[in-house]
């Protein structure tokens, strides 16, 4: 067994964490933090180390099964079970076996967030096609554009990259919403923008979905478009376009597990804020806050506000 393996004991599995397209989404994490192709400027995980484009298994296959065997059986709501977390799942070797599998013991759609790197390869578009919902991600039409926003792999060229989409929309008989990042100053220009429509004429996706940085980013610099800049490019873009909306709150059957682990386990995953984790765990926040003030107290987490929201992160 190797190091990598060995982790498999913290689990891969982190949620139901609201999303503000999927409901609740049940996560399953099968890269180590934080392994990806790129490194972004908005990245909320911080940057990356080394990039990477080699494909490997990280993790056992049964183990993964066996943790999102137990966590069924719990009961809670679950809108989707998501491949996102730590990194680009598709560096993962096993993850269309893994898709395969899963679908074998749920009935639960089964989404995979990625970032579209490693989509001109013909396995990893096999990979995919075993998912009910795919949501690429392309920042950049361009490949000056590209290195600015996705810092990726110097192998990786964005013109193969949208080549791949297109190529993958063809093949996948699933749903595709194709996620954009617009970073203020970045990939906004009315030039960008044009190329970006031009892309995704070519692609197709069902849905357009525009975000930008919401969360803290990687680079201070890496700053967020307002609201009307955002409906300016959507309005561009067409009738298939949507900013990702604010998620709503619905009602979440509450946890039986200990309270004060399942929140240590979503600030592990990623920057969260009161408002996520109550409406995660289907708790009222002055509960979540008792637990918030002791893990601050026990000096394993530590606050950050950021553009008006306090958030939680390791420390
Ligand atoms: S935002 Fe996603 S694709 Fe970009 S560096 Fe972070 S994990 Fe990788």
């Amino acid at each position: 067994m190797n190091p990598q393996q060995k982790s498999t004991t913290r689990g891969n599995i982190y949620g139901p964490v609201p999303s503000r397209r999927l409901g609740f989404s049940l996560g399953i994490d099968i890269i180590p933090c934080k392994t990806c192709t790129f490194n972004c400027i908005y990245c909320q995980l911080g940057p990356t180390e080394k990039t990477t484009i080699q494909r490997r298994s990280y993790y056992s296959c049964s183990e993964i099964l066996s943790q999102l065997k137990s966590i069924l059986a719990s009961r809670q709501r679950i809108d989707y079970i998501t491949f996102s977390g730590s990194g680009e799942p598709t560096l993962n070797s096993i993850l269309g076996k893994l898709i395969r599998e899963i679908k074998k013991i749920t009935a639960i759609p089964v989404a995979v967030l990625t970032n579209s790197s490693l989509i001109s390869r013909k396995s990893v578009r096999e990979a995919l096609n075993a998912a009910d919902l795919v949501v690429p991600s392309l920042d950049a039409a361009t490949q000056n554009v590209f290195l600015l926003v996705n810092r990726p792999h110097s192998s990786l060229k964005a013109q193969k990259i949208i080549q791949g989409l297109i190529d993958f929309r063809k093949e996948f008989q699933g749903a595709l919403w194709l996620e954009v990042m617009l970073v203020k100053g970045i990939n906004d220009s009315p030039s960008h923008i044009q190329k970006l429509m031009e892309a995704i004429a070519k692609i197709k996706p069902e849905k357009v979905q525009l975000n930008t940085v919401i969360r803290p980013p990687a680079e201070k610099f890496a700053r967020p478009l307002n609201l009307k800049e955002l409906e300016r490019i959507k309005n561009m873009i067409g009738t298939n376009c949507e900013i990702i909306a604010d998620f709503e709150a619905k009602a979440q059957t509450p946890l039986s597990k200990d309270l004060g682990e399942a929140i240590f386990s979503m600030i592990r995953r990623r920057p969260v804020s009161l408002f996520d984790i109550s409406a995660s765990l289907g708790r009222n926040p002055n509960e979540i806050l008792k637990y918030l003030n002791s893990l601050l107290k026990e000096n394993k987490i530590k606050q950050i506000l950021h553009k008006g929201v306090t958030y939680y992160e390791p420390k």
